[in-house]
């Protein structure tokens, strides 16, 4: 096929020429933390008269940078008077617009952005490819932007993971930017348009900042594409149920290519799997190979797989340097990440399932029998979604949280033996008591983390700890 975006081709050859403005108009960044910081660090170089105002405790690397960058910021409150003197106001994705300072900024018309659309007016003709979905997000990220990493790409990965888009520019511009972006990122674009978007699945997650309306927050992931014109390509899930329903009644102006479980569901181009094989059919050019030389296990990282390589052959990657990446990827700390086997117990930490959908992958890639830690703190959780997974390969559910009403609720007819911990080292030796020779202890709690743990990075760093002292 066409390398379509090859690397280096002249028409990009001046990228890193920086487009400095001049601009001494009020930018007030809301949200001192990586994107906040980020946008501050961009909007201070091209030539905005920058206030950062954060309404809590500003962690100290990022309070360091806006001393370091003589950057104005307050921290424990918001000065109205000196916020609505904005012209442009960048929100960190954190902040509701329930807020009373949202409320009056929306209220005065004042222009609000989020940090990938302030970053991407300055990005000069780099390309980008954008990742979202509930569902894989990180994981694709990572995987697409190795590929290109490995492929001799000069590619930075931003967003959700590493530095923010805003940074990475003002700091270090590259020519292609691989970004996972959640859907709080995409309410606040205009023009933010990715040369190439990619969208995993939708199910229901974060309802809470939607009205507890899923549709709202469908139409959030699907704003996506919503500035994407044919030369854009719009990389998506064809087996995904709510994406399905949406794309019967909207329209997008990208260029589509999907990818599904299923090679009947594709046309000419697009990505499957058949017979045991990842395919990848474009523009009349083919690669596959088996799903078992993927270094990264389960259903679910072949769907991140098929997204990832379709991105990166239509970004001109080499069918071979793709293949090589793909055997040899390491995935992300405290997403189905082996930890060790004891005494014939594997443990296995998926601390990142923090919904229920993702717990139901980490389930159907398990091939023995499983001792379940669930719970921590519950988003309105459906467990229906996994009962029939439940019923088939766990044999015990080890609850680890401050409220595991829910849990009992939805098993306690269903499994025999339900117990309750409230840290991680109890419920490691509660779940290893439970276990026999040749059964796995998985950590998928399909809850946030927040009522016992600092996040789930800490949660996983736990878990671990616990399983190597047994
Ligand atoms: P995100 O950044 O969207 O949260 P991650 O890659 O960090 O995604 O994975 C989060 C959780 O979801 C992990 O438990 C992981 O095993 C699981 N997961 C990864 N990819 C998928 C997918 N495509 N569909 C469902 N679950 C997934």
């Amino acid at each position: 096929m066409d390398n379509r975006y090859a690397a280096g081709d002249n028409e990009y050859s001046n990228i890193k020429t920086a487009i400095v403005s001049i601009n001494t108009q009020r930018l007030v960044v809301l949200g001192a933390a990586e994107s906040g910081v980020g946008a501050a660090l961009l909007g201070k170089q091209q030539g905005w008269d920058v206030f950062v105002s954060d309404g809590g405790v500003i962690k100290e690397q990022f309070k360091k940078v806006l001393v370091q960058e003589g950057i104005a910021f307050e921290e424990g409150t918001h000065t109205s008077d000196k916020i609505m003197s904005a012209v442009c106001l960048v929100k960190s994705p954190g902040i509701s617009d329930k807020t009373a300072i949202m409320k009056q900024v929306r209220g005065a018309g004042i222009e609000v952005c989020s940090e990938i659309e302030f970053g991407y007016r300055y990005k000069g003709e780099s390309r980008i490819i954008a990742i979202t979905g509930s569902n894989g997000k990180s994981t694709t990220t990572k995987l697409t932007y190795t590929v290109l990493k490995d492929a001799g790409y000069d590619v930075a990965m931003v967003g959700n993971i590493g530095y923010s888009f805003a940074r990475q520019i003002a700091e270090r511009p590259c020519e292609w930017y691989v970004m996972e972006i959640s859907s709080f990122q995409l309410d606040d674009i205009h023009q933010f348009r990715p040369d190439l978007a990619v969208l995993l699945n939708i199910t229901p997650d974060h309802l809470d900042r939607y009205e507890y309306k899923f549709e709202n927050y469908v139409a959030s992931k699907f704003r996506i594409t919503m500035n994407q014109g044919k030369n854009d390509y719009f990389v998506v899930n064809k087996d995904d149920p709510a994406i399905k329903e949406y794309l019967a009644t909207h329209s997008t102006h990208a260029t589509t290519i999907y990818f599904t479980m299923d090679e009947n569901n594709i046309d000419k181009e697009g990505g499957y799997i058949s017979n045991d094989r990842l395919h990848i059919d474009l523009d009349g050019d083919y690669l596959d190979m088996s799903i078992h030389d993927l270094s990264i296990k389960g259903k679910h990282n072949q769907y991140n797989s098929m997204a990832a390589g379709i991105s990166a052959r239509i970004a001109g990657v080499r069918k071979a340097s793709l293949r090589e990446t793909f055997g040899g990827f390491e995935g992300l700390e405290h997403r189905l990440e082996y930890v060790a086997t004891v005494r014939g117990v594997e443990f296995i930490n998926d601390s990142k399932a923090t919904n229920v959908n993702s717990v139901w992958y980490a389930l159907e890639s398990m091939k023995k029998p499983v001792v379940l830690i669930l719970g921590g703190q519950d988003k309105g959780n459906d467990y229906n979604e996994i009962m029939d997974l439940v019923k088939e390969k766990v044999k015990a559910i080890v609850c680890m949280g401050v409220d595991n009403t829910p849990i009992h609720a939805a098993f306690d007819s269903v499994v025999a033996s339900i117990a309750d911990t409230n840290n991680a080292d109890m419920a490691v030796h509660t779940a290893y008591k439970l276990a026999e020779y040749g059964d796995v202890v998985l950590l998928a709690p399909a809850c946030a983390s927040f009522d016992l743990f600092k996040n789930y990075e800490d949660r996983g760093a736990q878990f671990k700890a616990a399983v190597k002292d047994l």
